[in-house]
This record gives C-alpha cells, sequence and structure tokens, in this order.
C-alpha cells in the first residue's frame, strides 16, 4: 500500500517554526507505524529524528502520537490508521518538550520528576536469617505497580500537565506508590514530604484519562487516590489539601459537576494572596488553550438533584 507520512519537523538550536515533511512510501500490509519511520529514514531522509528501542511494544521508548492519538510505534499497524485516508500524522507525545522531530526531552518530562521521589527502598535492616517475609497479595499489587515501563502515555494523556508542566504526574506518582506501599520501606513520611509538596500528589484533577491512557492496566489514577488515603491514615495534614477535598465535594453537590476554575481559586485559599497570584500564569495558559472560556460559567448538571441526593446519603453513612 501507498501511504504519506506527513511528519512533525523541528530543528534543535535554530529559531526556525516546527513545519512537517510529508514522505510517500510504499509499505506491506502488516507494517507499523515504526517499519515508515524506519524506511523513511533508510531511504528518504535520514535527518529524520525518532526514538525506538525493543521494536516489540514493551519498553515505551516509541511513543508517538499517529492521527492525534498517542500509541506506541512498533505496535500500531499503518492499515488501521488509513482506513479513511492514505495519509498519517505524526507528531510528538503532549506535554513533554521537543528536542527534535519526534524526539522529545525525558529528563523534563519525567526522569527529574521521579528523582524527586527519591526511586529506591529504604528497608530496614537486614533481618536475622536474611529475609523479609511479605504476603503474596501485598507483593502482586506492587508488582504491578512495578511493571510500568515509564512508556510516559499516562502523562501524555494527563489533564493537568497541559496548563501546569511542573506537575509531577501520574507516572512519577506512580513510582512513589510502589515504594510507600512496600511493606520493606521505611522511608513512608520522607517520601511524603517529597510528594505532597506543592505540584505534587495533590494537584491530580481525578480525571481518569492516566488510567485510561496506560497500556499496562496499572491505573496510574487509583494509585494517585491511594496515596491520597494513605496521607490521610497517616494524619498528614495538608491544609491545601483539604481546602481542595471540600471545595470539590462541595462543587459536585451543589452542581453536579466539578468547578475547576472555583476549585483551583479555594484550594489556593481566598486569603492566600500569593497563592492567588501563582495561579495567574496557568490560568493564562488555560485561556490560551480554550480550558477556561470567557466569559467563564459554570453550567449545573441536569441530574444535579439527583447527584446531590447520592452525595447526602453517602455523608449520612459516614456519620
Ligand atoms: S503507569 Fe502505565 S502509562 Fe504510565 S508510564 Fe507506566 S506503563 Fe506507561
Amino acid at each position: 500500500m501507498e501511504v504519506t507520512f506527513k511528519v512533525y519537523r523541528k530543528e534543535p538550536g535554530t529559531q526556525t517554526q516546527p513545519g512537517r515533511s510529508d514522505y510517500k512510501i510504499e509499505l506491506g500490509k502488516d507494517a507499523t507505524v515504526l517499519d515508515g519511520l524506519l524506511k523513511i529514514r533508510d531511504e528518504l531522509d535520514g535527518t529524520l529524528a525518532f526514538r525506538a528501542s525493543c521494536m516489540r511494544g514493551y519498553c515505551g521508548d516509541c511513543t508517538i502520537r499517529a492521527n492525534g492519538k498517542s500509541c506506541f510505534a512498533c505496535t500500531t499497524r499503518v492499515s488501521s490508521l488509513t482506513q479513511k485516508s492514505p495519509e498519517i500524522t505524526v507528531d510528538p507525545v503532549r506535554n513533554m518538550p521537543v528536542i527534535k522531530d519526534l524526539v522529545s526531552d525525558w529528563d523534563t518530562f519525567l526522569w527529574n520528576k521521579i528523582d524527586r521521589i527519591h526511586p529506591w527502598l529504604e528497608p530496614p535492616g537486614t533481618a536475622a536469617n536474611g529475609e523479609t517475609i511479605i504476603p503474596d497479595s501485598v507483593m502482586a499489587d506492587i508488582r504491578k505497580a512495578m511493571s510500568c515501563y515509564y512508556c510516559g502515555l499516562c502523562d501524555e494523556g494527563c489533564t493537568v500537565l497541559p496548563v501546569d508542566f511542573g506537575f509531577m504526574g501520574p507516572a512519577a506518582l506512580t513510582k512513589a506508590y510502589r515504594f510507600v506501599f512496600d511493606p520493606r520501606d521505611t522511608a513512608t513520611r520522607e517520601r511524603f514530604k517529597y510528594i505532597e509538596e506543592s505540584k505534587g500528589l495533590w494537584d491530580c484533577v481525578h480525571c481518569f484519562e492516566a488510567s485510561e491512557h496506560c497500556p499496562r492496566g496499572i491505573a496510574p489514577t487509583e494509585r494517585i487516590m491511594a496515596l491520597r488515603d494513605k496521607a490521610f491514615e497517616l494524619g498528614i495534614q495538608n491544609p491545601r489539601a483539604a481546602r481542595h477535598h471540600y471545595s470539590f465535594a462541595d462543587s459536585i453537590k451543589k452542581s453536579g459537576v466539578l468547578d475547576e476554575g472555583k476549585l483551583a481559586v479555594e484550594s489556593e485559599g481566598l486569603t492566600n494572596i500569593r497563592g492567588l497570584v501563582r495561579l495567574l500564569p496557568t490560568a493564562a495558559r488555560a485561556l490560551r488553550r480554550g480550558k477556561a472560556p470567557i466569559p467563564y460559567i459554570h453550567h449545573k448538571s441536569p441530574g444535579a438533584p439527583q447527584i446531590r441526593r447520592i452525595i447526602e446519603k453517602a455523608e449520612e453513612k459516614h456519620r
């Protein structure tokens, strides 16, 4: 089949605006997007930069966007993208600074954030018999979190990162989960200091996009929520988090829908002028990206009365 790859191009170290190069190529019916990129690089344009490693959907190195959807280039068949048109747009993943073409800066995007959670086990010392026994069920859950291969798809789908790039993101927080819930780890409280700081644990907006995007079924959003529950269980107080939770519940109870503008302001605290000023760049970015339309009107859900009754019942149950 003949396909045209329309590939995002960016030259590092120049002022040139990013553009797109078109490559017409012939591919077999089972070819993947990565096969196409390799053919382009080998036969048409040796300057095209992209990353790939295991070639079998295991390492997450070739994460890209094809026709606007994030995927692994090595496991996405060209035929699945050309049913309507013989053209495929190929872009780098979102939320990541691009170095060149499809190669992004993973340090800023992910590795520096993972560094912040101190990603190593702090064991209690060696037991007399050299063993630490952990129940299978606990280990199975940790192993699931450990099966993350840092493909970055959860961060790519995250709805906070486009407006606040400093947010730690679901992949790094999933890494934190792996240690916090490991019974051998003795550094839980120290670890919470790193992850509950501003732009950490409490900044997730529970949109569940991270879990939707994870190809390993690791459920990063649920793990962030488990970290929050653990923080409460340990009595880790965070006034901003408490305000965030109160505002979240209040907005759902009143209108059936999360009022994100009100949530951001109330989480900072109405009298916290410095915090409110800090929100301004984020608000400007949200405006630019159409995430906060002007005039900002929060609409009520038609099912608001029903939602309110459900919340009141839940409140009664937990009183
Ligand atoms: S949690 Fe899932 S989506 Fe996120 S980096 Fe790990 S494997 Fe990829």
